[in-house]
């Protein structure tokens, strides 16, 4: 392995696993793994474990710790890049947690921290599906629903690192409580548990359908059933999934809307499903979107699975790197 290739280290820190990639600054992974987050007191931890897991790759692979520039890392929940500190991450654990600095002391890099579906929409763009948009969206469709913007280049952060936060958005205020503390938000929805979450109503609804059968004899149904039972002609589970792409495609167009992308990207679990829910997503972006808006504008699959997460925190550190340390840099 050649080590004068300067590398940085890409963290995607989520609620089960904490993704690690060391790669180089033309994107190439050089090594990824991953390791469980250890959600004990808090979330205390984990900075520890990613280190010493980060030190061992290291020293395993020869890599002397000059060769590496910096850390990026994508955390979820609200994050305050600018001073490193995740001000509240339910599903890990951590409220007022100085990241960037924890880090930074245990390992003597400069870390730079942003939200996890930001570091994905940099992610998508550098390597995936975006191709360098200058604007661009970026939604992933998982437990939960994350989105990020990139516009005039640059991601949409916001006053306090707040903008973009699409899943927030309250499209059913009669719904189902969030996890952000309020009623009927994207999230509730367009999410794997949202999914869920509709299929319960519908069987407990219709007792005597066959989705309601389906459930009886398994004892339990996820997204990825309602989905294949779309797929084979179930009517409730066909309206489901239409109901989903229709919020989805109805927010997205008001998203495109405000920024213009010329490329919108479905990630996540969900998108798993692929032009199943992708085909609905686009007719009603198009029935929604001006014209002028929705003609530029592709709306496209995801391509980096979940190693967009790794990539864009690298991409952001190989970004901001220059910006944070003046002169440091001499190329
Ligand atoms: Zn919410």
């Amino acid at each position: 392995m050649n080590t004068l290739d300067e590398m940085v280290i890409g963290l995607d820190i989520g609620g089960t696993t904490i993704k690690i990639g060391l790669i180089n600054r033309s994107g190439d992974i050089i090594e990824k793994w991953e390791i469980p987050t250890n959600k004990e007191e808090k979330g205390t931890y984990i900075v520890d474990d990613i280190w010493h897991s980060v030190a061992g790759h290291l020293d395993e692979l020869k890599v002397n710790h000059n060769d590496i520039i910096g850390i990026g890392a994508g955390a979820p929940g609200f994050i305050d890049s600018e001073s490193g500190k995740v001000h509240e991450a339910v599903n890990v654990g951590w409220k007022n947690f100085e990241l960037a600095a924890k880090l930074k002391e245990v390992s003597g890099l400069t870390v730079f921290l942003e939200n996890d579906a930001n570091i994905a929409a940099l992610g998508e763009n550098w390597k995936g599906a975006g191709e360098r948009a200058k604007d661009l969206l970026v939604m992933t469709l998982g437990t939960g629903v994350g989105s990020g913007i990139i516009a005039n280049g640059a991601i949409l952060t916001g006053t306090n690192g707040t903008a973009a936060e699409i899943g927030h958005i309250i499209v059913d205020p009669d719904g189902y409580p969030c996890n952000c503390g309020r009623v009927g938000c994207l999230d509730t929805i367009a999410s794997a548990t949202g999914i869920v979450h509709q299929a319960m109503d519908q069987i407990t609804a219709h007792p005597k359908s066959d989705l309601s059968a389906y459930y009886n004899k398994k004892g339990k149904i996820d997204s990825k059933d309602v989905f294949d039972l779309a797929a084979q002609g179930d009517n409730i589970c066909k309206e489901i999934i239409n109901r989903t792409g229709k919020i989805l495609g109805a927010e997205l167009a008001r998203a495109a809307m405000l920024i213009n992308p010329s490329k919108i990207i479905i990630g996540g679990g969900l998108s798993r499903a692929g032009d199943q829910l992708l085909h609905i997503i686009i007719k009603y972006f198009q029935a929604y979107a001006l014209p002028r808006v929705s003609r530029v504008c592709e709306v496209k699959l995801a391509e980096l699975g979940n190693d967009a997460g790794i990539i864009g925190a690298a991409y952001y550190a190989l970004q901001q790197y220059p910006r944070r340390n003046q002169g440091a840099l001499s190329r």
